[in-house]
């Protein structure tokens, strides 16, 4: 119900303060239907997914067009960071709380310890206004629903924590999003995902009580609601935490075993993240999870050839969110959340937890490689330069993140035993690699600067007659970057594409060399070297993915759906739910190269 505003509040938007969430009603759809639902996310409420498909109330459940019984759903009041700034109050705009489900007695004891809670937070995204709409309409599109559907079950599958979504229904109901696509108005069909987590309460919902902001001067809307912040700590802890409100009984000692929780999630995730070649797009506070799971899919995007500067995120010019600027932003964004918990949270208590990010960070980023070349035996320092030449030679010969890692297990361990010489097992292994590095015109393209050539061009001219200013504005790193990209360009401009193959085959050839002098490495004192030759394999064979959601592979199955086949939906997923193994008769489109992102599929 609109409310008169009042006429302090800016852009007449209300304010919602002293409260964390507001009752809203979500608004029905026309004609719900199914387009897909994950029979796994659904057995954690305790259903069945064949059920739900044929009871034909499930689209309207599912979509919040009916409401169950004893059903209070509600929008939560949340803040945010976004793209570096304190953007005041932002909430649930499009999504709507439906209630909690009871963790079905029996469920598996692997995934209680993930939630201790004891019941599933459930939500349908896409269900209508909110008061925290703002501008937009509440609504979602077929297109990007399906993509955090897809997403969201593809990377739970794959291991990394994340929120979980049951169930993806379409409608007759429609909403334009493109005024001016292909010359006339667009109506993409209203869509609706239905998500599931223990709950989804982020950075961001404790950025409410932020006083004023020192660049922006805006506040959160329950700027010195010190009680409420307590609650809310109080309620997170006990229910997501429990071992922690167990063992510490003095409250600043729980508060900060708890930041030092969510310091070591997040470090956790973000590790996983950059192992899979993962990119969030949009890691604004808001979008960082309390408990450290992938939260919002939104222009996501794996990477197809290596690219350390990948950005997935069509509106983030500067790179913000690139790839490789994942680890440090998360530890950005724990800051802030620091900051919103002071000061339950002593503020040098929190600076010292914050210390240990980067060694968590690199501890778990270290063992996750180290299981992706098979190196279980034995820790080398030299390890990580390994794992970093490996990363700059896929880079410089433009090979794909995914395929690479899976070719690895095929390339074998030297022993006494091996038939073949050391040269042919070398050029064997070369051969497969530099199978799917990318010719000279692909490998071009991709060293494009990742800049607008204009913004860098200016920032150039600006480091040179105002250094004090391009200081504040930029950072030195992002333009040395690009920088090293255009000579990179210059560099293949005079390359042919004969002695760019010759390059390529000699950077991998020293690299495999190199790897295999370490395999050798990890069989010295090893009785049974069969043993550790099929364990290597098997532990790198169940943490290289075969397959990963690739921008195609979505765009496919989103293409499908907007002409009414829906099945290519079912079929990736199915895929999706087995991502270390072949299935024959399952097979998704090869990887041919190019891929990149698209900004089509990930507004929504
Ligand atoms: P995001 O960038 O997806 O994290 O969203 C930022 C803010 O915009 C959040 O407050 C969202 O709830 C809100 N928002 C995103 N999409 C919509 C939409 N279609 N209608 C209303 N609010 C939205
Ligand atoms: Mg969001
Ligand atoms: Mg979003």
């Amino acid at each position: 119900k609109k409310l008169p505003l009042d006429p302090s509040e800016e852009q007449g938007v209300r304010q919602v303060k002293g409260a964390c969430f507001s009752r809203v009603t979500p608004q029905p759809l026309t004609k719900p239907r199914f387009v897909a639902v994950s029979h796994q996310a659904l057995a954690l409420l305790g259903l069945d997914g064949e059920e739900v498909v044929n009871d034909p109330l499930g689209p309207e459940y599912f979509s919040g067009s009916k409401v169950m019984l004893g059903s209070e759903p509600a929008a939560h009041c949340y803040c945010g960071h976004q793209f570096g700034q304190f953007a005041g109050q932002l909430g649930d705009g499009a999504a709507c709380y439906l209630g909690e489900v009871k963790v079905p007695s029996g469920q598996d004891p692997e995934l209680l310890r993930e939630n201790p809670s004891g019941r599933w937070e459930i939500q349908v995204k896409g269900a209508g206004l909110t008061p925290y709409s703002r501008q937009a309409d509440g609504r979602k599109v077929l297109r990007s629903s399906i993509r955090e559907f897809l997403c969201s079950e593809a990377m739970f599958f794959l291991g990394v924590p994340t929120t979980r979504a049951g169930s993806v229904v379409t409608s007759d109901s429609r909403v334009i999003r493109d005024v001016y696509y292909n010359g006339h108005a667009r109506h993409e069909r209203c869509s609706v995902v239905l998500r599931i987590a223990p709950t989804f309460i982020r950075f961001g919902s404790f950025e409410i009580f932020k006083p004023a902001d020192e660049f922006t001067g805006r506040q959160g809307p329950s700027y010195g609601r010190d009680e409420i912040r307590g609650q809310m700590m109080d309620y997170v802890i006990e229910m997501f935490y429990p071992e922690i409100q167990q063992n510490y009984p003095d409250r600043v000692e729980r508060n900060v075993a708890f930041f030092r929780e969510v310091v070591l999630r997040t470090a956790r995730l973000v590790a996983q993240w950059q192992c899979v070649g993962f990119c969030h797009g949009v890691l604004n506070t808001d979008n960082m999870s309390i408990l450290g799971l992938t939260l919002d899919y939104g222009p996501y995007g794996f990477m197809d050839r290596f690219d350390p500067d990948f950005i997935c995120n069509a509106s983030d010019n500067s790179g913000r969110y690139s790839y490789q600027a994942q680890p440090a932003i998360c530890r950005w964004n724990l800051v802030k959340l620091a900051e919103a918990l002071a000061p339950e949270l002593p503020p040098d208590r929190a600076e010292a937890v914050l210390e240990e990010y980067l060694d968590l960070y690199n501890r778990f980023y270290l063992e996750n490689m180290r299981k992706k070349l098979g190196l279980l035996k034995k820790e080398d320092p030299e390890d990580e330069i390994m794992i970093t030449k490996l990363l700059q030679t896929m880079h410089n010969t433009g090979a794909d993140f995914t395929n690479t890692f899976r070719s690895l297990s095929l390339i074998s361990c030297p022993t006494e035993e091996n038939s073949e010489g050391e040269e042919d097992s070398v050029k064997k292994a070369t051969d497969l690699l530099i199978e799917q590095c990318a010719s000279l015109e692909e490998l071009k393209a991709a060293n494009k600067p990742t800049m607008d050539p204009r913004d860098l061009a200016m920032l150039l001219s600006m480091a040179q007659s105002n250094p004090t200013l391009f200081q504040m504005i930029s950072d030195r790193a992002t333009i040395a970057r690009q920088l090293e990209r255009l000579s990179k360009l210059k560099d293949l401009m005079e390359t042919t594409q004969e002695e760019l193959k010759t390059k390529q085959a000699e950077d991998w050839t020293s690299w495999i060399t190199q790897y295999r002098k370490r395999l050798a490495r990890e069989l010295e004192g090893q009785s049974d070297v069969q043993a550790v030759q099929e364990e290597r394999v098997r532990v790198m064979d169940s943490t290289n993915p075969r397959v990963i959601l690739r921008n195609y592979i979505a765009q496919n199955a989103i293409e499908a759906a907007e002409n009414g086949d829906f099945s290519e939906v079912q079929r990736v997923l199915k895929v999706l739910e087995k991502p270390f193994s072949s299935q024959p008769g399952l097979e998704l489109p090869a990887w041919v190269g190019g891929g990149g992102t698209s900004a089509e599929g990930e507004r929504d």
